[in-house]
């Protein structure tokens, strides 16, 4: 099964991600947490990227593009995958039916998470991961059970993004408006765009996503 979570920065993407991953076996693949990854590693990608992230643009389509090519390739790609964050432009859009189709795989659906952009703001300035494992948290919405230690690590190491600032997150979402909306109308035009609230809370929209799932097996 191949499935798009397509949202808002701040939509819940991840966490529901890291969900479908445990519950349905679906390897996530984000993006967003390769390109941190080649920063932090500071390979020639990372060192492409690090200014468009910082700013709250997108990187190149090329870029992207070459880094989900190479990812589904791998061997845990071949029970299916869940793109969190990929694509994001229609030109991205495009490369990954060229790749999905040479491969003769069929995308399920497009799960598209619909929040006001008022709430995107404080859940991108709340929003904290865990050092070790990625786990993600917020400081209001979803706090690990036990003050300071990651429920799923034990780790007490937490990190906050970059990018996850007051001044960024604005320039993320007009980005997303202008660049990443227009694959609303793309996905609709195929068939395989499903809506769910993203407002609802996380267990809710879980159970949303689903539903949705449910429908394809
Ligand atoms: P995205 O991957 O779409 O950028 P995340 O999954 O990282 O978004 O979620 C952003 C923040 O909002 C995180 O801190 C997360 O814990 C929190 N969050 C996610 N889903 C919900 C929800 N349905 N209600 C409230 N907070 C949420
Ligand atoms: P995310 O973790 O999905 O919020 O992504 C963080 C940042 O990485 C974005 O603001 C972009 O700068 C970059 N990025 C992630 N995915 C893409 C993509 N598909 N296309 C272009 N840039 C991306």
């Amino acid at each position: 099964m191949i499935i798009i979570l397509l949202g808002p920065p701040g939509a819940g993407k991840g966490t529901q991600a890291q969900k479908i991953q445990n519950s349905h076996g679906l390897v996530q693949l984000s993006t967003g947490d390769m390109l941190r990854a080649a920063v932090a590693a500071g390979t020639e990608v990372g060192k492409k990227a690090k200014d468009f992230m910082e700013a709250g643009k997108l990187v190149t389509d090329e870029i992207v593009v070459g880094i989900i090519a190479d990812r589904i390739e791998e061997d845990d790609c071949k029970q299916g995958f869940l793109l969190d964050g990929f694509p994001r432009t229609v030109a991205q859009a495009e490369a990954l039916d060229k790749m999905l189709d040479q491969k003769a795989l069929i995308l399920g659906a497009v799960v598209e998470m619909k929040v006001d952009d008022e709430a995107l703001v404080d859940r991108i300035t709340g929003r904290y991961t865990c050092a070790d494992c990625n786990q993600g948290y917020h400081e209001v919405n979803l706090k690990p059970k036990v003050d300071g230690v990651c429920d799923n690590c034990g780790s007490t190491n937490f990190n906050r993004r970059a990018d996850d600032n007051r001044k960024t997150v604005s320039s993320r979402l007009e980005t997303y408006h202008a660049q990443t909306a227009p694959l609303l109308p793309y996905y609709e035009a195929k068939g395989v765009l499903k809506t769910v609230d993203g407002m609802a809370d996380i267990d809710d929209v879980s159970a949303q996503i689903k539903d949705v799932l449910s429908a394809l097996a």
